[in-house]
């Protein structure tokens, strides 16, 4: 089973610092998301091979193409303590 991030607010790039939302004007939190919803690119970019929980391990499900800067539909984040 692959465990992504989650696509709601506080991953998108209209979530303000205010836990507003620049394109609604409403209060949002991580419980929602919307059809507008827009991944940060900093979390994006965090997104490769480099940093995922499988990368070298036998549940990576591309062993021979895995490499730092790649990334497939099966990446997961690291756990964070
Ligand atoms: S309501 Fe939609 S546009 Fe606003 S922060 Fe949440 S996902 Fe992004
Ligand atoms: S190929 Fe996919 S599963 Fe394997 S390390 Fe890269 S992102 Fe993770």
């Amino acid at each position: 089973m692959a465990i992504r991030l989650a696509n709601n607010c506080t991953n998108c790039v209209n979530f303000k610092d205010d836990n507003m939302c620049a394109q609604h004007h409403i209060p949002v939190s991580a419980r929602h998301t919307c059809d507008s919803f827009t991944m940060r690119a900093d979390i994006k970019n965090i997104m490769q091979c480099s940093t995922c929980s499988r990368y070298g391990k036998s549940d990576c499900t591309h062993p021979k193409q895995a490499s730092p800067e790649m990334l497939c539909s099966d990446w997961a984040p690291e756990a964070v303590a």
